[in-house]
């Protein structure tokens, strides 16, 4: 009787193996179509070509972003998806004016070009601008032991991105605070104007803009703030030890409009069997002005439009609904993304997992996932369907700043992370140009972001039911 149990059980064992081993190569099958279709016959490319090439830089509010967003709602609805809709969503709109001009002066008329760029959100210096002597200081830590120095000063902020660190985001990480919150810190200790190494490892002549913001300070104690190239930072940092008195003139013509109309672009696969249940892939459609967006984050766009195609050319019909939502406003505001997932609260609409992909149009080396330790143990047992790709990279830690906001109950959020080595040489730069995307490097991007939302469409997500610490 009892060998009569070991031999059922044998059976069934191999029953469900033989039944695994069917879903794996079913599921390899399916994944080497999508990199074959991206590969062979992409989109993603000649997308990016004419977002970047035909459109340029897309600032939020501008009129750039808006035609970025007719481009991409025709293109989606070329592709006969089940809906294609625009979600009105309020953006702040601010210029940049007239080009930025900033000298280095260390005595009577002998002077040195700055290369220099207001930053985003930035108040103008005055119509003839500002000049004043400096300060330097090693981050935003740091103004407190300068405290008595700083009024009536520019300061300086110098901390560079530590080159050690193999995650470029966590050396960028270290630094961003000095862009984002250094006016107003400064502004505190009684600054004039504050000037910003840029961030970016590259050691050359562009500056790299970025948002910025005042906090709560009232507007008459808002001052200036720029960013200059890292070359020029160097220069600065190292003629202030020879002269501490010179002087560094700047003049930015930024403007603030307060808020226009503009949208989300979304498009929407209506699932098969569990139309109820949404999977959202996305990147953000603003840019900044300086460069065309081409990284950040027209590659994340076009790759996103990508993944919807390719399961339509390669007749792959998806079980739930799956929803790409090309933000507005990433860079300077998030009010894209605070609306989507605001009305799919709203709605109660039931999100069960968000990817988007904004690090760039690199290689990708895997993804980052914001999940439980049931989702993400079912997540790490599809790793081995992407070795052949060279796709080893499944960790857990941030997505996207688009997709946070859908963060409620059980939605996994995953972020493409692709090669990071270069994304800081051209990232809100005007060197963010089409040229420096790779179209390999692009469409490999978008296959592998395929592959992932078809084994969560097709499975579903486990995750642990926190009443009773059971996997569901
Ligand atoms: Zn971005």
């Amino acid at each position: 009787m009892r060998r009569y149990i070991i031999t059922a059980f044998s059976i069934l064992f191999s029953v469900s193996l033989i039944a695994q081993n069917h879903k794996v190569k079913e599921d390899s099958i399916k994944i080497r179509q999508f990199y074959n279709a991206a590969l062979v016959k992409g989109q993603a490319y000649k997308w990016l070509d004419h977002l970047s090439n035909s459109i340029g830089g897309r600032l939020s509010g501008s009129l750039n972003a808006q035609r970025a967003v007719e481009f991409t709602k025709a293109e989606l609805e070329d592709l006969g998806l089940d809906k294609v809709w625009l979600q009105p969503v309020m953006v702040p709109k601010w210029t940049r004016g007239a080009r930025e001009h900033a000298y280095i002066q260390t005595g009577p008329g002998m002077t040195t070009e700055v290369n220099i760029t207001a930053l985003g959100g930035s108040v103008a210096t005055s119509p003839g601008g500002l000049k004043a002597r400096v300060l330097e200081v090693n981050g935003i830590e740091d103004l407190e032991n300068y405290k008595a120095d700083i009024k009536g000063k520019i300061v300086f902020y110098n901390r560079p991105m530590k080159p050690e660190l193999i995650q470029t985001f966590e050396a960028y990480g270290g630094c961003v605070d000095q862009r984002y919150s250094g006016a107003e810190a400064a502004a505190k200790y009684g600054a004039v104007g504050v000037i910003v190494r840029s961030l970016s490892h590259k050691i050359d002549e562009y500056p790299h803009t970025g948002s910025m913001s005042y906090g709560d300070l009232p507007n008459d104690k808002r001052i200036p703030a720029a960013a200059i190239s890292t070359k020029d930072a160097e220069y600065l940092s190292g003629i202030l030890k020879l002269k501490k008195d010179l002087e560094f003139y700047y003049k930015l013509s930024s403007e603030n409009h307060g808020e226009v109309q503009s949208y989300n672009v979304i498009g929407e696969i209506t699932g098969s069997e569990f139309p109820e249940e949404f999977i959202v892939v996305g990147g953000h459609l603003d840019s900044w002005d300086l460069g065309d967006g081409s990284h950040d984050d027209g590659a994340g766009v076009v790759q996103s439009m990508e993944v919807l195609r390719l399961f339509k050319e390669t007749g792959y019909k998806p079980k739930r609904s799956i929803r790409v939502v090309l933000f507005m406003n990433e860079e300077n505001g998030l009010r894209g993304g605070n609306k989507y997932a605001e009305i799919a609260h709203s709605k109660n609409e039931n999100h069960i997992f968000a990817l988007e992909s904004d690090a760039g149009g690199f290689t990708p080396r895997g993804f980052s996932f914001e999940a439980d330790d049931a989702q993400f143990a079912q997540i790490e047992s599809w790793k081995p369907l992407f070795k052949p790709y060279l796709i080893h990279y499944f960790e857990r830690g941030g997505s996207g700043a688009d997709i946070g906001p859908l963060k409620k109950g059980d939605i996994v959020l995953a972020g493409l992370r692709p090669d990071s080595q270069r994304y800081f040489d051209h990232h809100h730069a005007a060197t963010d140009t089409f040229e420096h995307v790779n179209k390999r490097e692009l469409e490999l991007g978008a296959a592998t972001m395929t592959s992932l939302i078809y084994l969560v469409d097709k499975y579903g997500m486990r995750h642990i039911d926190l009443e009773t610490d059971k996997k569901l």
